[in-house]
């Protein structure tokens, strides 16, 4: 069978690897594909030939977690709210969607830095795919308080209308980064789902001395050898820091758990984790021999 991921650029994707090594380890005859495709008509017309292909399913990334949402035949409800679809499952040539964005991002909080969101504040700082699985997980893991900041702030406001009936107890707000310096300073955590960090010399998202040292705060970026300026500035006030790489690895494990339910198999986290490391030390290595 064949699995993928669809999404442009790819270059940075450490997802093959990561998949192929724990399809390995659990002896299943497949093999998952980089799709790097460059347009929305190039992604109608490869969604297409998908459904009559021997996929057991597929992830999606940037640009195209919100236009797959409209291509699937049916969409959990989280991955709707959050406006979002990261992993589809194709089952007898239909498409379902989810977000296991969220649920790695829960996965990883818990796991790697023993967090749980029940009665925590949260600040988001983002409003895109990336955030709105966020911001639908933590709801659902019952924050007590969520703030979304945004540098186009109409983009959080939607995304909170669109929770507005999941989150009737639950304080949400929607802030431009001029306002967000109190929000960020109260939060037990602290979440970059923006692209800021992406890029080498990239500065960090918000001022370092609005986050305080007993404050969890996770970069969602990942993928660099090298610390994001976000994790640079946590760690020097003594916050407790993640990069993006356990939320990586749980949404990974997350689609194969979902592509291969039927074997009741937990896909071995480690594993996962240990393919992406070996992918972007092979790669830092490159990178020194290039220059
Ligand atoms: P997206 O839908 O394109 O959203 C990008 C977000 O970044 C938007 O909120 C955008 O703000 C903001 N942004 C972009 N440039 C900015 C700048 N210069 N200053 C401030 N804000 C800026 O992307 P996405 O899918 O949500 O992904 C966001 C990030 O999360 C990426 O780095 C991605 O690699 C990462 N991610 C990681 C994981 C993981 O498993 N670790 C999973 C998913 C995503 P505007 O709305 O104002 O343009």
């Amino acid at each position: 069978m064949l699995a993928g991921v669809i999404g442009w650029p790819l270059d940075h994707s450490l997802s093959p690897a990561m998949h192929n090594a724990v399809y390995q380890e659990l002896g299943l005859d497949w093999v998952y594909v980089p799709l790097a495709i460059a347009d929305e008509v190039g992604l109608r017309r490869l969604v297409a030939a998908i459904r009559s292909l021997p996929f057991v399913g597929f992830n999606v990334t940037m640009p195209y977690k919100a236009t797959i949402l409209e291509l699937c035949d049916e969409v959990a409800t989280a991955a709707q709210v959050a406006g979002a679809v990261n992993t589809v499952h194709c089952v007898d040539g239909r498409l379902i969607g989810y977000n296991t964005d969220g649920r790695g991002l829960l996965e990883t909080l818990q796991r790697d830095a023993g967090f749980d969101p029940a009665g925590k504040s949260v600040v988001i700082l983002g409003a895109g795919g990336a955030a709105g699985g966020a911001f639908v997980a933590l709801i659902l893991a019952r924050a007590s308080r969520v703030t979304l900041v945004n540098r186009d702030v109409g983009r959080a406001e939607e995304l909170m209308e669109r929770m507005a009936t999941h989150s009737s107890s639950i304080q949400v707000e929607a802030l431009s980064y001029l306002e967000a310096e109190q929000a960020v300073r109260e939060a037990d955590l602290v979440i970059n789902a923006t692209s800021v960090g992406m890029r080498p010399g990239d500065p960090c998202p918000i001022p370092g001395e609005w986050l305080t040292p007993r404050q969890v705060v996770l970069d969602m970026v990942y993928g660099t050898s090298l610390r994001t300026a976000l994790v640079t500035c946590g760690e020097s006030v003594g916050a407790k820091t993640l990069d993006g790489l356990g939320m990586l690895v749980c949404q990974g494990a997350t689609a194969v758990d979902i592509w291969n339910a039927g074997s009741q198999v937990h896909t071995p986290r480690g594993v996962m984790l240990d393919a992406a490391r070996a992918e972007i030390a092979l790669r830092a290595a490159g990178e020194v021999r290039a220059e």
